[in-house]
């Protein structure tokens, strides 16, 4: 017997008019690509967005086209999030910081129809154009006195297209199975694979995420993603923002901890979201000054492990509760939350922090199993460790284009290409990249949680670790550290440092230093380049 209640179609532009009819006069602010400050409404907001999807459709776009962006966290990027996808075309996301052949091979592979870029990449965009034959207009998103002189052919000014509209129109009502939106995969291995998120995936993804034990966002919150819109979907923020109407903060093309620091206290910042590394640069500037971080309450960490001592800091020197999430691009990406449960509130501090610097519990509507090399489920005790596999309605099905084959198995996974371990609570702890483990002697080490480890030493910057050949183990680690400027490397201090916190087993066999480490355009380390710039070194005592 079927329910009888009324089926409405779960689609974004749903989040949007909701939004402006009961958060109307909630605000969105921005730090603009041409300078200054910009304020309107979720309302202003809503009726910019129709006037986008009525400019598309002028220019011919239909249901089923993608239509790229290349643009920092604005409020034109959010009309065009919401405009594109609204009117039934696809909204696909490209990373500014991808290198010049990736950039070229994504927006080929996704036939972008029409690319609306900031003027800042202007210049990346005319490089390349000869070699993107598909895009039939460059939009540039802002107003015609800052349209920038280019090469480009076919250029409209955004400003002049938008406001050339009446905003006179309404939603269609899609199916809800329908893409809405496109991110590539940076490719940390082969080429980069595009992952079509639905009008569905994206809306149960923004219910679940909203829950008080994840983002936890609500209409009381200023709510500032610095996480790029280009990457992993800005980890939903936007949608989210919608839904409870809460105040957006967008820092445009600004990433420095000064600009962070004055627009968190001036805004009233109450809750915001980025890479470890982001918070290195705030955390660095606010211990610099002496400056403090106003109204915030929360921060989430994600994309890359939560260093120790960054939890402690936010949670000790400044009151800010950290909620450290585990994602990909291929989830959506929101799989796992660090929230404390009843149990582990109750736990002395530093066993609670144990706790934190793991990648959380699962959230509903995300299945999560590890599984040994033969696809058999390991005990979760918190010490087995084995490939992290993940199912449920905003997990990747194909790749776009079914680039890579089949990624399903016949039990539905989807191999995340992490290692982790689960305990007995059900939280979830990454190891390592299945790619980057260490293999010695037939035991594997955790690269991450060595280089973990050494970024708690005082002198250390950043820390690499990959495995080196060694022909008793087959592979040992070797440490590549970026310093602290005026540090000088203490090998011995940095082994003792190590010691308290991994298996003597585990220690690096080296430790060498280089002024830089390589990183991918997500800003995660380029174990692949570091693999190959030292293939052929050779550990002093092997
Ligand atoms: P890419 O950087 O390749 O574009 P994603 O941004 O989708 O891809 O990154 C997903 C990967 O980032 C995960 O598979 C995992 O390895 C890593 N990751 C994400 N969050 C965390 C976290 N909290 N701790 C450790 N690793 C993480």
């Amino acid at each position: 017997m079927l329910g009888l209640m009324q089926n409405w179609p779960l689609l974004v532009s749903k989040l949007i008019e909701h939004a402006d009819k009961f958060h109307g006069k909630s605000e969105i602010v921005t730090l603009t690509v041409e300078g200054g400050t910009h304020r309107y409404t979720w309302s202003d907001c809503h009726v910019r967005s129709k006037k986008v999807a009525q400019a598309l459709h002028r220019m011919g776009v239909g249901e089923g086209d993608i239509i790229g962006t290349l643009a920092w966290n604005t409020y034109r990027h959010v009309e065009l999030w919401y405009g594109i996808s609204g009117m039934g075309a696809v909204a696909h996301t490209i990373n500014p910081r991808l290198f010049k052949d990736q950039l070229i091979y994504i927006a080929n592979h996704a036939e972008d129809k029409v690319l609306f870029l900031d003027t800042s990449f202007v210049p990346i965009i005319e490089a390349v154009a000869d070699e993107l034959p598909n895009i039939e207009a460059y939009i540039f998103m802002t107003d015609e006195e800052h349209m920038p002189e280019t090469t480009l052919k076919n250029v409209y000014c955004y400003e002049t297209l938008v406001e050339a509209e009446d905003g006179n129109y309404s939603w269609p009502e899609l199916d809800e199975n329908l893409a809405s939106g496109l991110c590539y995969t940076s490719g940390t291995t082969g080429n980069p694979k595009g992952v079509l998120y639905s009008h569905r995936s994206n809306f149960l993804h923004t219910l679940v995420s909203l829950g008080a034990d994840a983002l936890g966002a609500t209409a009381k919150d200023v709510f500032f993603p610095v996480v790029p819109m280009f990457h992993a979907n800005a980890w939903g923020v936007p949608y989210c923002a919608a839904a409870v109407g809460c105040k957006l903060a967008l820092a445009g093309p600004h990433f420095d901890g000064e600009t962070l620091q004055k627009f968190i206290e001036d805004e009233g910042v109450s809750l915001t979201a980025a890479v470890p590394t982001v918070w290195l640069a705030l955390l660095a500037y606010l211990q610099s000054t002496g400056k403090g971080v106003g109204d915030l309450k929360r921060v989430v960490i994600g994309g890359s492990a939560a260093p120790r001592s960054m939890i402690q800091s936010f949670e000790d020197d400044y009151g800010v509760e950290v909620c450290h999430a585990w994602g990909m691009t291929e989830t959506s990406p929101l799989g796992s939350v660090g929230v404390m449960t009843r149990e582990t509130a109750t736990w002395p501090k530093e066993k609670q922090l144990d706790i934190k610097c793991k990648q959380g519990r699962p959230v509903l509507g995300v299945e999560m199993e590890i599984l040994d090399d033969d696809g058999n489920a390991l005990p979760h005790d918190g010490k087995a460790f084995g490939h992290l596999v993940v199912r449920g309605p905003w997990v990747v099905k194909e790749y776009m284009k079914a680039e890579g084959g089949d990624i399903i198995d016949e039990n539905g996974w989807f191999d995340t290409g992490d290692v982790s371990t689960l305990d007995e609570l059900g939280f979830m702890q990454i190891t390592d990249r299945s790619k980057d483990v260490i293999k010695s002697g037939g035991e594997w080490i955790s690269s991450i949680e060595l280089e973990n480890a050494a970024v708690g030493h005082p002198d250390v910057a950043e820390a690499g670790v990959i495995g080196i050949f060694h022909p008793k183990w087959n592979e040992r680690p070797l440490l590549i550290l970026v310093l602290n400027e005026g540090a000088t490397l203490d090998k011995d201090s940095i082994i003792k440092c190590l010691e308290k916190s991994v298996a003597k087993w585990w220690l690096p066999d080296d430790i060498i230093t280089v002024d830089e480490l390589p990183h991918t355009a997500t800003g995660k380390i380029l174990k692949m380049e570091l693999r190959e710039m030292y293939k052929d070194y050779k550990f002093p005592n092997a």
